[in-house]
């Protein structure tokens, strides 16, 4: 941590932030400049951060230059980490494709959907059952009998399920028939919810907040982490900017930085982004180009009467398009496609209780 000095602070101010810091147990180093000057501490910044020191007399500003997450951090965790889902590996030296619909709207369409993802080379299938929508008089999902579907489209397809949980009092619940739990965008900071999901013991997939910075969203991550779960899968999903054309901008630089900053794998998700079809494919090159561990789309048999995101649904001749794009990319970026269990040879899966 670094206390910059205003320019008019006495000596004894200066004394006073030293004394403070070293009583905290900490160490500080006095460093005068021209106009300025500026006091370095050493020791444990939540010590510090407890000191209030931008509330003392001639105290400017107080800057962390430490990351404001830990256990997500490469600093800690050098090497970039795999994580299993249903098997499934997620992570550097696999490439993994999640597709799936954006909603779970019967048995039928999600079981449609799921042949379609496989068809596209999908190892995972996503779904929502509990829907985060803006609008209050939108489709909301079918809820728990969602969940019992995507339960028998795993069973007949062998994909293991990422869903949705909006509600911490609903996490049990979920994981009870999920492989991997998703948190959206619009809860990226519950923390009610990331606490309730880092305690879950499932793996947990977590997308970046509309409007989160990196370091948000990485704060966010350890929030899970710290809750002793560190199977966690970060998804860039797009921002917020002021360019219309496009329902998010898709931050395609988020994936090299974050890889750099975290050890979690990476993933992107084209449909979300772009918001529209036409731009799924092109945005999902794009973003295996650039190092992400994955992606992940919204397929679904008749987008044209989806009750959630059609406009971006694939479909046809686009699950053709998505399963070259993967296939193609997974060799020169140096990966092996991701694939479910039951797909290997040799393994069959075991049909789950719930
Ligand atoms: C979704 O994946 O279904 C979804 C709602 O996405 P996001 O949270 O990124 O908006
Ligand atoms: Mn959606």
């Amino acid at each position: 941590m670094v206390v910059v000095m205003a320019p008019e602070a006495t000596q004894e101010d200066i004394e006073a932030v030293v004394e403070l810091v070293r009583a905290a147990g900490g160490d500080a180093f006095v460093s005068r400049g021209v106009s300025r000057t500026i006091v370095g501490l050493v020791g444990d910044v939540q010590d510090f951060e407890a000191l209030n020191l931008g509330a003392r007399r001639g105290v400017l500003q107080v800057m962390r230059v430490s990351a404001p997450y830990k256990l997500v951090s490469r600093e800690h965790h050098a090497a970039r980490s795999v994580i299993r889902v249903g098997g499934v590996p997620i992570g550097p030296g696999t490439l993994s494709l999640i597709a799936g619909p954006c909603a779970v709207e019967s048995a039928e369409q999600t079981l449609q959907a799921a042949l379609l993802a496989r068809k596209a080379g999908a190892s995972l299938l996503r779904g929502g059952a509990f829907k985060p929508r803006t609008s209050p008089y939108s489709y909301q999902g079918l809820g728990e009998a969602g969940l019992r579907i995507l339960a028998e489209v795993r069973a007949e397809t062998g994909l293991p399920v990422v869903t949705e949980v909006i509600d911490p009092a609903d996490v049990d619940m979920v994981a009870s028939y999920a492989d991997m739990l998703q948190v959206g965008a619009r809860n990226m900071q519950n923390f009610a919810l990331l606490q309730a999901v880092g305690r879950s013991g499932r793996p947990v997939l977590l997308k970046r907040g509309l409007s989160a910075t990196i370091d948000e969203w990485l704060s966010a991550a350890e929030y899970i982490a710290q809750r002793g779960n560190l199977d966690i899968v970060l998804c860039e999903r797009g921002i917020r900017t002021f360019e219309s054309a496009t329902r998010n901008t898709l931050d395609i630089s988020a994936v090299p930085v974050v890889q750099r900053l975290s050890h979690l794998p990476v993933i992107v998700d084209p449909s979300h982004s772009g918001g529209r079809r036409d731009l799924v494919v092109p945005l999902a090159r794009a973003a295996l180009a650039a190092g992400a561990d994955g992606v992940i789309v919204d397929v679904h048999p008749r987008p044209d009467q989806a009750l959630c995101d059609g406009e971006q649904a694939l479909t046809g001749d686009d699950i053709r398009e998505i399963a070259d794009a993967v296939t193609i990319l997974s060799p020169l970026m140096g990966r092996s496609l991701a694939m479910p269990l039951a797909a290997r040879p040799g393994t069959r899966r075991v049909a789950r209780a719930n």
